[in-house]
């Protein structure tokens, strides 16, 4: 079902700065995989309003200095898209800019901690990592400006329940360019066990509403809209596929490992199929959207799916 690779990073490509558009960046760190995730920024008149950090000390820093070879304006505004660790953890080395995100992700930021991840990613080197959450929140639009003369407008709009039950995007419409956050994975498995399958699926709908043309995903290469197709294809066969299995009465791992993935087999992190099914599974027993599922369970299938070893993390 999954091909297997190599726990080093040797094979990994260099993270790239893109300027998608005069003035925003995207920096992407392939191959996406857990952990790698893309951030950015754009400029305004006096200063940088950043897009997400990274996992861990190590990248975050390594990325800020990507920032300062394009400019030294100070970072005084800092977006999280969603509350996970790797759009959030390198947080504080952003020091005196605002950090804003929506009101669950400041709550599930300061909940979760630092240290939840372990057990899942046992091989990473974090760094002295210290917590940051939002320091301004909103609950469904915020709209904040950079640009030149600050007269670019960008939307940030709550999204949520969906790849967690916080996820906001970051929508430029002057320019049709969207940060998505990890409600779009290019190339990579959709994770949706922290929000919703339904929740994701009416996402995409409301993205495709937004027209955008150039999108930085949350995870994978810059994009465009024709990859919300395969995500939503895929979100459907996790529905039909949790549907007939939780009449059947099998588990979310037994459905796992019977599943033809089709084309999405060669999507890294296949594993994941067993989260996004414990999630399906939830939403069938008609638990309330975004509740809490057992990590530690979601964690142990997706071991068991990758023939009991950590899932693959480079970061
Ligand atoms: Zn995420």
């Amino acid at each position: 079902m999954r091909k297997s690779h190599a726990h080093n990073t040797a094979q990994l490509p260099v993270p790239t700065m893109e300027e998608v558009s005069p003035g925003i960046y995207a920096y992407v760190q392939l191959d996406g995989s857990w952990g790698l995730n893309n951030t950015g920024f754009i400029k305004g008149q006096n200063g940088l309003t950043m897009i997400d950090t990274c996992f861990t000390e190590a990248r975050t820093k390594s990325y800020l200095d990507s920032v300062r070879r394009v400019s030294l304006l100070p970072m005084n505004t800092l977006v999280n898209t969603h509350h996970h660790g790797d759009h959030t953890h390198g947080n504080y080395l952003i020091k005196n800019s605002a950090i804003i995100g929506h009101e669950l992700c400041r709550e599930t930021v300061i909940a979760t901690g630092l240290q939840s991840l372990h057990p899942l990613f046992p091989n990473v080197t974090w760094g002295n990592l210290e917590l940051a959450p939002p320091t301004i929140t909103f609950k469904e639009q915020l709209d904040i400006y950079a640009g030149d003369n600050d007269e670019l407008k960008i939307e940030l709009i709550y999204m949520g329940p969906a790849h967690t039950t916080n996820d906001i995007v970051a929508w430029i419409p002057e320019r049709k360019l969207l940060f998505s956050g990890d409600l779009i994975f290019n190339q990579g498995t959709p994770f949706v066990a922290m929000g919703s399958v339904s929740g994701s699926l009416q996402a995409i709908k409301r993205l495709r509403l937004l027209g955008a043309e150039n999108i930085i995903p949350g995870h994978g290469s810059v994009c465009g809209p024709e990859v919300m197709n395969d995500i939503e294809d895929y979100l459907t066969l996790v529905q039909d596929t949790a549907r007939q299995a939780f009449e059947a009465g099998i588990t979310p791992l037994e459905a796992s490992r019977q599943v033809d993935l089709g084309r999405f087999a060669h999507w890294h992190d296949s594993e994941r199929i067993a989260g996004n099914l414990h999630r399906a599974y939830s939403e069938l027993r008609s638990e309330p959207i975004g509740s809490v599922l057992d990590l530690r369970q979601i964690v142990s299938d997706m071991v068991s799916l990758n023939e009991g070893r950590p899932v693959r993390c480079l970061a």
